[in-house]
């Protein structure tokens, strides 16, 4: 049985964040779909690896170790502020249902008993002891290891055991090479690591759904770009700045990410002159999404998403959703079809975009905006509008005029180390 810590080549057991802990500090990942099996399975450990170690960028060599179902991440040597950094970003990292910052002990049983203790000082209330193995070699069962702890504890604090409700739980895992002893954890944000399911373009307002869409799509392991029109020359930057603060936000959640920009208020006024009239706000997302789709060919996007939910304005009519599916050959992905603005709000509110989402802006869209809005749109009336200005040809020079941001979430800068 081993008695001390195994540590990975070139590090020590007892790193010098360590200090005055029950162990050395990690944090335990554990992860969604793991109805997930054989080839697929390594296929989302190996991104999910690879994007955590994206997200830790700046904070130090971090160290990751896969196991049964749980990723460990070790940053030897690491402050308690970058510790609690890093549990931070990883909980924004997709793909992870829990996270928990725990620590690794010896295995054997006094260092858990040891450990559990030091976790529940200073805490009140009832407790209960949740124990597990991974490694059925360790010397007792999980109802030994619950047994020892929780008796250790009661003796220690006199605190009264609740198994149902308790206040306090002490985990504890067994692992290969150490235990995990950790009480408290946070819920991640589940679903697929990005990358894993291709490549998409969001199209990108300055509004309360896009933002929510992407990252409901993000979600589910695709990675994403993002596309936004201003009405620019005839509005000003405001809608820029926010799309810019949206994507900051949601870079959160893949690092990466991309912003491109289209001046669009000009291509507005040729569909105006063009006498699309009632069908003006209808042809405008149409020429969007061509661009869209000429802009994601370039970028390999397999793709478009979009924030349209079902009736909710006048231009998202089943009729008028239709519409906007034939003016392009890629899918439009659209999450968030079935919701309402309330349950968009609050997961915009989750996410934190939604305070950029409010704040004011001229959005491109209500340029031109007719007197009545058409709920009914006649595809080939649409066609027509779009034959007399060549929308095809428009959509490719205005994929040209695209100006390309890098919002990021986090700088490139190492912190300071303990
Ligand atoms: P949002 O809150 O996302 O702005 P909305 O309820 O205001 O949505 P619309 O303005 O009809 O609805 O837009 C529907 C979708 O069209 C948006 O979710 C977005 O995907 C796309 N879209 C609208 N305006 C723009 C824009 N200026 N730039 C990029 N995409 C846009
Ligand atoms: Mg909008």
């Amino acid at each position: 049985m081993a008695t001390t810590l195994d540590t990975a080549p070139g590090t020590t057991g007892r790193p010098a964040g360590a200090g005055s802990g029950p162990g050395e500090p990690c944090i335990l990942l554990k992860l969604g779909e793991v109805v997930l099996k054989g080839k697929n399975r390594q296929l989302f450990e190996r991104r999910l690896q690879n994007n955590i170690r994206a997200a830790l960028r700046g904070l130090g060599d971090a160290v990751i170790w896969n196991r049964s179902g749980v990723i460990v991440v070790r940053l030897p040597g690491a402050d308690e502020a970058t510790q609690a950094e890093a549990a931070k970003r990883v909980g924004d990292v997709m793909g992870i249902v829990w996270v928990h910052r725990a620590w690794r002990v010896e295995k054997n049983p006094e260092a858990v008993v040891d450990a559990s203790v030091r976790l529940l000082s200073g805490r009140t209330g009832s407790f209960a002891v949740k124990a597990r193995r991974r490694d059925k070699r360790f010397p007792m069962n999980s109802s030994e290891i619950s047994v020892l702890v929780g008796s250790a504890v009661q003796e220690a604090y006199g605190l009264p055991v609740n198994l149902k409700h308790p206040d306090n739980t002490v985990h504890i895992e067994v692992d290969q090479r150490e235990v995990f002893v950790f009480t408290d954890g946070t819920l991640g944000q589940g679903g697929l690591p990005v990358g894993m399911s291709g490549r998409a373009l969001v199209l990108m307002s300055g509004g309360i759904d896009s933002p929510v869409a992407a990252h409901r799509m993000m979600r589910r392991g695709l990675r994403v770009d993002f596309l936004h029109f201003s009405g620019m020359p005839f509005t000003g930057p405001e809608s820029i700045y926010k799309a810019y603060g949206l994507v900051r936000e949601l870079d959160r959640f893949q690092g990466g990410s991309r912003l491109f920009v289209v001046p669009f208020g000009k291509a507005q006024q040729q569909l105006k002159a063009s006498g699309a009239d009632r069908l003006q706000v209808v042809a405008q997302r149409r020429l969007m999404l061509k661009t869209g789709e000429a802009l994601a060919h370039r970028l390999g996007a397999a793709a478009l998403v979009t924030g349209d939910s079902l009736g909710q304005v006048s231009s998202q009519t089943l009729a008028n959703l239709t519409a906007l599916d034939d003016a392009v050959d890629l899918p439009i992905l659209r999450p968030l079809v079935g919701f309402d603005k309330t349950e968009i709000m609050s997961e915009a509110r989750r996410i934190r975009t939604l305070h950029i989402s409010e704040l004011p802006d001229e959005d491109c869209c209500t340029l031109l905006t007719p007197r009545q809005v058409e709920t009914r749109a006649k595809i080939d009336d649409l066609r027509q509008i779009e034959r007399r200005l060549d929308a095809e040809e428009l959509a490719e020079r205005l994929a040209d005029t695209i100006q390309e941001h890098r919002p990021a979430a986090y700088a490139e800068k190492e912190p300071a180390r303990a």
